[in-house]
């Protein structure tokens, strides 16, 4: 299939305030947060024209940038009204959404304090994640690159830096034949997926690992919730390597992938079963309920 760029495509993009023709959204060469990886972004899904849990993305987003040392100049209500403005902009109902926050040209070396802080939303159309090999279940190869400590890293920040160690990870996985790739984190305990979380299913549980070093998802948050109505039980522990062994499915969570199946982890081979296929289901459901009962069920 013939890549589009996404620097040559049609609509709009709302930056720093103005909606901007999608093909003059360029940033000059020489920004700070091209070179010093100071940015952080979201990645959000609208569904039938609501965007799901959209408060607690612009919200992440905004402690990103705290956790970076940098304030985006508008509030979480700016930024809800900002998303909802571009995707009726473009004229879509099902989008993938994406803002992302990042210092300026102002000064290029380490220190940026003068930077000005800019923030943009683009938005496009992206089924899942992994396309139709959703449904059948993916394969997650095991990375050598390991989630860093979050005293070597701002982990609990969605900063564009921490995705080279998962770009770096997915590449090989692809080279090698898998779909993606399952890290452990820096005392090798499994920790997610280079863009999504995971869950396993352990004696008719869901258990899932605390998130320290990576991202806490908000599709997790919202899958637990989902468990929690249908009476089944989530634990948040450490997660072993030699445990996925035991394990009788899996999948991955996170808005871009949703609800994902996995059927192999390196040797060990999964089928989605009853709590996979219920919490798959009820996760669909509730992306297309309106914000407010998706308020009450999963915020
Ligand atoms: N981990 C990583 C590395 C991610 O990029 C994402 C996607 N944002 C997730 C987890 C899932 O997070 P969420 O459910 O909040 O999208």
């Amino acid at each position: 299939m013939a890549l589009i760029p996404f620097d040559d495509r049609d609509g709009l993009i709302w930056w720093d305030g103005e909606m901007v023709p999608w093909r003059d959204a360029k940033l000059h060469v020489l920004s700070h947060g091209l070179h010093y990886a100071s940015g952080v972004f979201e990645g959000e899904r609208a569904y039938a024209g609501n965007i799901f849990m959209l408060r607690q993305h612009s919200e992440r987003l905004i402690q990103s940038g705290r956790i970076l040392g940098f304030e985006i100049p508008w509030t979480a209500e700016e930024i809800d009204a900002a998303c909802q403005q571009v995707i009726a902009a473009n004229g879509l109902v099902d989008a993938y959404i994406r803002p992302i926050a990042w210092r300026g040209s102002e000064q290029l070396s380490v220190s940026a304090q003068q930077t000005k802080v800019h923030l943009a939303i683009a938005c496009w159309a992206w089924p899942n994640l992994f396309g139709n090999d959703r449904m059948k279940g993916v394969r997650l190869g095991i990375a050598e690159w390991k989630r860093p400590s979050p005293e070597t890293a701002p982990t609990a920040s969605k900063a564009a830096g921490l995705y080279m160690i998962g770009t770096l990870a997915k590449h090989r996985a692809e080279a090698e034949g898998w779909d993606d790739a399952l890290m452990y984190d820096w005392r090798g305990q499994v920790a997610e997926g280079t863009g999504a979380n995971i869950c396993f299913v352990f004696d008719g549980e869901v258990h899932t690992p605390t998130p320290e070093g990576f991202l806490d998802s908000i599709t997790r948050r919202a899958v637990t919730a989902l468990a929690h109505k249908h009476q089944i039980k989530v634990v948040e522990r450490a997660i072993l390597p030699d445990e996925l062994a035991r394990a009788t499915e899996a999948f991955l969570v996170g808005t871009a992938a949703e609800v994902t199946p996995v059927r192999q982890i390196g040797p060990n081979h999964y089928t989605p079963g009853q709590i996979t296929n219920t919490l798959l289901t009820e996760y669909d459901r509730l992306v297309r309920m309106s914000p407010a009962e998706v308020a009450k069920i999963a915020a």
